[in-house]
């Protein structure tokens, strides 16, 4: 059954109430204003897009206390894509599974999704467990290279 857009996003902002409630958090007005920050952006963030994002009204160190609890509710997750700092999103089930592009040069990193690979990724998922008994669940690919304005 395909849900609509405002279904799904009903959908999804009950989970999030949910894995709030189960961690013990509320939604307070900051955790809402980093959670519609990612919602928002076809990208990853770093604490610093965040703070920008967010603007003056989380300061710093809350912000980083947000992030903390998000990680810790597994509303967000990390990524790392040895810049030297972390970047963050919305746990995959919260929005949708997708792959990165990651520009070497100038260091922006861009959300791609892949439908016509996600058919052959399931056939090597298939040929993972007949070659090694390993189960894989997910997946994650990105792409290391220069962007168009880099390239
Ligand atoms: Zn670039
Ligand atoms: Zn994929």
């Amino acid at each position: 059954m395909a849900l609509s857009k405002t279904d799904r996003h009903n959908a999804t902002a009950q989970e999030i109430d949910r894995r709030l409630a189960l961690a013990g958090l509320r939604w307070t007005k900051g955790r809402r204003a980093v959670v519609e920050a990612l919602q928002v952006t076809p990208a990853p963030l770093s604490v610093t897009d965040l703070q920008t994002a967010v603007g003056p009204a989380v300061p710093l160190s809350s912000l980083y206390r947000i992030i903390a609890d998000l990680l810790e509710a597994k509303v967000l997750i990390k990524l790392e894509f040895a810049e030297g700092f972390a970047r963050f999103e919305l746990d995959e089930d919260l929005a949708s599974h997708h792959h990165h592009l990651v520009c070497t040069q100038c260091g922006d990193v861009a959300d791609l999704e892949l439908a016509d690979l996600e058919v052959t990724l399931v056939t090597a998922v298939k040929s993972i467990k007949r070659r090694t008994g390993f189960r894989a669940s997910n997946h994650r690919l990105d792409f290391f290279g220069l962007c168009a304005k880099c390239a």
